[in-house]
């Protein structure tokens, strides 16, 4: 089923949904299962797993000189998906992204995910490479997450790379996009991002789901200035737990928002990690009995590493 039809059906229940990531490449799939199975008690509506693009790495050679390899640290998002539907009877998310694929390569995996009953996608640009200072297309990929999502519409419209297939399957793909209560960071302003967010859900993405936040009050203003703008398809808010207090630092840094003064002042006084996940726990429950009682569609869990701070936090709602 899609994302779509699960809020539509709802009447304005809140849902849940869960977010992880592949393993890294050599492991095996027993962690991710551990991961999740203590989580499934809670019937999520449906689980998104992410896609992940090549970094480079340098390796050693026996003469002592480096050789640098393109690596794909975490594949398998494909797989995960038609085995976590099986595994659990769940409906899967297949994260894609633009930035390390080519067309093609990203239309095989579309062909994928058709044939295994995969029909949600969330379409995603991709960031630059770690040691990258900004974002570069692969050559013959896609530049802006707009372009990738013309791509599945016109798969979905029977329109694949090769023009002149006759009778192409149409797919049948949801899709959802990213947005950014506090801007994307490269976005000049928060109007011109709003106006490119506009510019996907125009041309068909059903719903959006944003990026993490931990002000309810950014997230609420997000929504406004999307209906503001005429942007009126589901806006699902992405929550995730501090667990550690080195996440302090390395939240804003990586993902670009702020940690309420009233969250950081609390979790500076914690000496230890674990009293950094109460304080973490407790403000997740808090942020998410809010977002709920306000009717947001669904509450979306970034799960990583800490799938029992999400269990907790989930029961009690
Ligand atoms: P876009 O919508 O392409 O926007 C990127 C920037 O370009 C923005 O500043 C926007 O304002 C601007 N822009 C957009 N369209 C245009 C245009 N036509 N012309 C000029 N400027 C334009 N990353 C991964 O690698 N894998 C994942 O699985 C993944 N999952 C994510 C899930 C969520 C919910 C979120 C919020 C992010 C996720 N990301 C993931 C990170 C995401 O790839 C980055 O945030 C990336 O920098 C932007 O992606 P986007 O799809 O928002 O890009």
């Amino acid at each position: 089923m899609k994302v779509i039809d699960y809020i539509n059906e709802a009447n304005g229940k809140t849902l849940v949904s869960f977010e992880i990531l592949p393993p890294l490449k050599g492991k095996g799939i027993n962690a991710l299962w551990e991961h999740l199975d203590p989580l499934m008690e809670f019937k999520p509506s449906f689980i998104n797993v992410t896609y992940h693009r090549s970094e480079s790495m340098f390796k050693k050679k026996p003469d002592g000189t480096f050789d640098k390899v393109e690596v794909r640290k975490r594949p398998g998002t494909v797989g995960i998906c038609a085995a976590l539907m099986n595994r659990y009877k769940v409906d899967a998310v297949a994260h894609l992204i633009c930035g390390g694929f080519s067309k093609q390569e990203t239309e095989d995996a579309l062909i994928d995910l058709h044939f295994l009953g995969v029909n949600n996608v969330l379409v995603l640009r991709g960031d630059a490479p770690k040691n990258e200072s900004s974002f570069e297309p692969e050559p013959g990929g896609h530049r802006y997450a707009i372009e990738l999502m013309q791509q599945v519409n016109n798969m979905n419209n029977g329109i694949y790379l090769e023009e002149d297939l006759k009778n192409a399957t149409k797919t049948n793909f949801c899709i959802g996009v990213a947005g950014y209560p506090e801007k994307h960071f490269e976005a000049p302003n928060m109007q011109t991002d709003l106006a490119f967010l506009k510019a996907k859900v125009d041309a068909g993405a059903e719903y959006i789901v944003t990026q993490m936040f931990f002000d309810n009050q950014k997230y609420f203003a997000f929504v406004k200035s999307c209906r503001d703008a005429g942007i009126n398809v589901p806006v699902i808010p992405g929550l995730k737990p501090i667990y550690t207090k080195k996440q302090l630092s390395i939240i804003p840094r990586t993902f670009h928002v702020d940690i309420p003064e009233e969250l950081s002042s609390d979790l500076l006084k914690c000496k230890t990690d674990a009293e950094v996940e109460v304080v973490g726990q407790e403000w997740l429950l808090k942020q998410s009995k809010e977002l709920k009682a306000a009717g947001v569609p669904v509450l979306h869990y970034y799960t990583l590493g800490k799938p029992n701070v999400v269990a907790n936090v989930v029961r009690e709602l």
